[in-house]
């Protein structure tokens, strides 16, 4: 049923005005949710089939069984229906900015990353490209249920307008990389616009600034150890690629000048120093069982992006099985196109039977890596993931009366394994609307169309005459 949001006075407010003057008076909120079967993910597991979540000052202030709501008053009541509520999904790896590259010159022969995409990419970056297209995929994010991003692209002050437009959170590292790039014309030259990124935009309420070493393959580890040192001092995150491919080895030695000696990169960038609980590693599919307790005890948080890698699977289901921080992310749009994690879900399951572990996860598993395993992995799991008294109101409602959500025996199935990004009704962010009844708020979708058109346009241009 779609939740009746109402605006006028509540009922409960109403009950109260006519109630005996013994009654308690009830607290304000800025917003009940009320008639929801209330997935929490905190640690009790706690499920409430009929159950509440209350809102004040953009935290959740109050979760339970429908009698919670007796003790709250608000303007904004609303009625999920019976309903899915629960956390807002959090995207652990992303190049939002790149959703304009989705599909170009697909009706020629594609030439590949280094002979087409690169040159495309130099020909046709700039400041507006990259908010335009990195609003774009917000918005779609957001559409979906995706209440935080993690992201990593250059001019990461345009995608941080973009963000904030849209309402939704962003971790969002400046890209550090060994080559010149749109912002930065000398090698390693985001390390400064990494750092004059981070002091602007520290303390926002939605963004987290941070740096963004590209990879272990295009970054000197004394770039790295700079980058880490960077985030440490600030208080930030560091993301990078990690462990992505067989060939970086190669590339390392003859890039760099790395000497292995029979190490592992996991094991050589622990001997240099780069590795630390502030890390976000993507990927990280090159991995053994050693490297595994290495990146457990640096306390490195990994994003699974299951989908986009074609080759070969990480060992992401094992991390998670041993309580490291894992969490779901969907790499840029350009290699698989949608932004929701719910499309993540059976690919990670895949991803885990692919180590010769069938059935040993639970619906439950990939719920929790879709939330409070990505706040774990991006170390906002004090604040995100959960609902629960005192975190961040970041908050989704999901649409139980469509033909692919039935029968209604266990939510957790339904979300990890039915649902539709489209099947989302409400985003909530910060206890703020992001979507209401399938409808973006923030933004001026018209006039963000007429911004993208034209852009669009230019890249299509330059990707066919390539
Ligand atoms: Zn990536």
């Amino acid at each position: 049923m779609k939740p009746a949001i109402t605006t006028a006075i509540s009922s409960l407010a109403l009950t109260l005005l006519l109630a005996p003057v013994q009654a308690m008076a009830a607290e304000p909120a800025d917003m009940i949710i009320s008639n929801a079967k209330v997935l929490t993910i905190d640690s009790e597991r706690h499920m409430y089939p009929q159950g509440t979540v209350v809102v004040r000052d953009g935290r959740i202030i109050a979760v339970g069984d429908a009698s919670v709501a007796d003790d709250y008053t608000s303007a904004t009541v609303i009625d999920a229906g019976g309903d899915i509520v629960m956390p807002g999904m959090i995207n652990g790896h992303n190049h939002l900015s790149m959703s304009v590259y989705r599909g170009v010159r697909s009706t020629k022969e594609h030439p590949g990353l280094y002979n087409f995409f690169f040159p495309l990419e130099a020909k046709t970056l700039n400041r507006d490209l990259i908010r335009v297209s990195a609003r774009e995929a917000a918005i779609e994010s957001a559409l979906a249920g995706v209440t935080t991003v993690t992201d990593m692209y250059y001019h990461e002050d345009e995608v941080a307008r973009a963000v904030s437009e849209v309402g939704i959170r962003g971790v969002l590292g400046e890209t550090v990389i060994n080559f010149p790039v749109v912002d930065a014309p000398q090698p390693y030259g985001g390390y400064e616009y990494a750092r004059k990124f981070i002091h602007d935009w520290k303390g926002n309420e939605l963004i987290t600034p941070a740096v963004a070493p590209h990879a272990n393959y295009s970054v000197s580890v004394e770039w790295l150890r700079k980058c880490r040192e960077l985030a440490e001092a600030e208080g930030v995150p560091y993301l990078i690629h990690l462990a992505e491919t067989d060939t970086e080895r190669a590339r390392m030695e003859k890039d760099l000048g790395v000497e292995f000696n029979g190490r592992t990169v996991v094991k050589y960038l622990e001997d240099e120093n780069v590795l630390g609980p502030s890390m976000i590693a993507a990927h990280v599919i090159f991995v053994d069982d050693d490297d595994i307790q290495i990146l457990k005890k640096h306390g490195v948080g990994v994003s699974h992006n299951p989908k986009a890698n074609g080759s070969r699977f990480s060992p992401s289901w094992r991390m998670y099985q041993r309580d490291l921080d894992v969490g779901l992310g969907t790499d840029g749009p350009l290699g698989v196109s949608k932004m929701d994690i719910f499309g993540q879900i059976a690919y990670a399951k895949q991803a885990a039977h692919s180590f010769g572990d069938p059935n040993t996860d639970t619906p439950y598993d990939w719920v929790y890596m879709a939330t409070m395993g990505g706040a774990r992995a991006i170390n906002k799991a004090d604040e995100l993931g959960s609902l629960e008294v005192g975190k961040k109101a970041d908050i989704i409602i999901v649409d139980t009366d469509t033909p692919n959500m039935q029968p209604q025996f266990d939510p957790y199935w339904q979300i990890a394994f039915s649902t539709y990004p489209s099947n989302v009704v409400t985003t909530i962010v910060n206890g703020k609307f992001v979507v209401r009844d399938h409808k973006i708020q923030n933004v001026d979708l018209k006039k963000h169309y007429a911004e993208l058109e034209p852009i669009a346009d230019k890249v299509q241009a330059f990707g066919l005459e390539m």
